[in-house]
């Protein structure tokens, strides 16, 4: 047995130190190469240090310029896992060739090992998230009586999407587990002062107290902190958003799972035996359930099923760039309620939840034609749960489009009443969501439209697109809304 060499989102105990010890590396490359937002970096290299310092004398922790160069300078060779991207994968299989990685262990980070899903995919014309998912609560028997879901049903997905309560500034819930920092979090801010300041990195976003956990320890209290106090509300609003409360009911685990210090079984297990005792509601475990071991895992395998070109696709030939308000998170040149807030959230955590990701920026994106593949970097880069495996199927297949209809039947575009029915933002916008013309014309209902326009070729086949296209047939003022938005153009709304 020899030393296992871990990257830096295999960090828990379910991914095992060889007998050797274990091999963790701070490569500056990797750190460098792309804008990432600052607190990215921070609960990357938080929680390498944790786990360094965790398994004292067992770790090697090397500092250095590249992957290859910490190799070297250990001298000695080493066992991973599967490693989570097509970069870290050919450079694993270039070290397997050379003799420096003995041997490739396939990753315990999933449920079920990637052999096991091209399997399962097989000659199916299409990998759809829903038979993935009862495909995996049966496997896994989580939430099933012999064949048939428990509550008669796979999906409680209706229930959970109510706008927020009526009147509401926050949901009426626990705050989420909020870790405390430590002196390797402040040796951890140093350097990226340091590195910042030297020209070393250039990190998006602001700076700001960790939110998320890094360490075993964190990661386990924040899973019984969601699932004793947070899941029963978890749920019916899930898809809701309140300008004044950004976590709602959500779990934030995230980021530990995807920095692997959760093992995906124990997370949903946990939540499965609270619905047992009784303390939280089919529904919302159901909900939870599906985030964690449906979604998640049915996005770590499609990434390896339609390869490396994949978050290349672009079926709706969207070749906008991405302004520069977008990129830098400018939420200050925004006036739209919605995007501004969203867009604040994601400057001052890299952090916000499903439906702002999907229903605001992507949809602001799609609507906007956004290069799809600049899109999946922005996402990747500016979200501090981001890795190379979570975006492509989550901003190509999903919020764009871009695939063709290969992942979702349909693209997650709509106007502004979507938003206004969602969230308490309209109220306190310059603009109007039944508006598609004029000063006040929202910008998501009109963009909607135009989008449909710019698209309605490309989208004619789809079954579930023939209403919204037969409704734009009846706009009388769909020439002016179209000239409009051509005009707004790039501009930040
Ligand atoms: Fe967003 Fe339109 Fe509502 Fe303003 S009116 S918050 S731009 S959806």
């Amino acid at each position: 047995m020899t030393r296992r060499w871990l990257f830096a989102d295999q960090l828990g105990p379910h991914f095992r130190v060889g007998r050797d010890g274990v091999l963790l590396v701070e490569s500056r490359r990797a750190l460098s190469r792309r804008p990432f937002h600052r607190q990215k970096l921070h609960l990357v290299l938080s929680a390498l240090r944790h786990r360094a310092a965790e398994l004292g004398d067992a770790a090697v922790l090397l500092r250095t310029k590249t992957y290859t160069e910490a190799l070297e300078q250990l001298g000695e060779p080493v066992t991973v896992y599967e490693p989570t991207s097509y970069a870290a994968e050919s450079l694993v299989r270039r070290l397997l060739a050379s003799g420096v990685v003995e041997s490739v262990d396939p990753t315990p980070g999933y449920t079920l090992p990637r052999a096991e899903f091209a399997q399962w995919a097989g000659d199916r014309r299409r990998v759809r998230m829903e038979d993935f998912y009862r495909f995996q609560r049966q496997r896994l028997d989580l939430l099933v009586e012999g064949s048939h879901p428990v509550g008669g049903r796979w999906s409680f997905d209706e229930e959970n999407r109510e706008g927020p309560p009526k009147g509401a500034t926050r949901l009426d819930v626990p705050a989420p587990y909020r870790p405390r920092e430590d002196d390797i979090d402040a040796e951890v801010r140093e350097d990226l002062d340091r590195w910042t300041r030297e020209g070393v990195l250039s990190p998006v976003g602001e700076d700001g107290p960790r939110l998320f956990a890094v360490t075993r320890r964190e990661a386990l209290a924040a899973l019984e902190r969601f699932v004793t106090h947070r899941l029963g509300s978890f749920g019916p609003h899930e898809d809701a958003m309140l300008r004044g409360d950004w976590a709602m009911a959500h779990s934030l685990l995230s980021v530990p799972l995807n920095l692997g210090l959760l093992d995906p079984l124990e997370v949903v297990d946990r939540a499965v035996q609270a619905y047992r005792d009784g303390s939280a509601p089919l529904a919302s475990v159901e909900g939870f359930v599906r985030q964690v071991i449906g979604w998640r895992e049915y996005v770590w395998h499609v990434y390896w099923h339609f390869g490396p070109t994949y978050r290349r696709r672009n079926a709706l030939q969207a070749r906008s760039a991405l302004p520069a308000w977008f990129a830098e998170l400018d939420a200050d040149a925004v006036e739209a309620a919605c995007l501004h807030d969203v867009l604040s959230g994601v400057r001052e955590r890299g952090w916000v939840h499903h439906i702002p990701r999907l229903m605001v920026l992507g949809n602001w994106a799609a609507q906007r034609g956004y290069d799809p593949d600049a899109l999946t970097e922005w996402f990747q880069t500016r979200f501090v749960d981001g890795y190379d495996w979570v975006m492509p199927a989550n901003v190509v297949g999903m919020s764009q489009h871009a695939d063709g209809g290969a992942m979702a039947t349909k693209p997650y575009v709509a106007g502004g009443a979507y938003i206004n029915r969602m969230s308490d933002y309209c109220g306190g916008c310059r603009y109007d969501p039944r508006k598609r013309v004029g000063e006040d014309a929202c910008p998501f209902t009109a963009g909607y439209w135009a989008y449909l326009d710019r698209n309605a070729a490309r989208l004619e086949g789809n079954q579930r697109m023939a209403r919204p296209l037969q409704q734009r047939g009846r706009l009388a003022d769909l020439p002016d809304v179209v000239a409009q938005e051509r005009d707004r153009g790039s501009a930040a709304p």
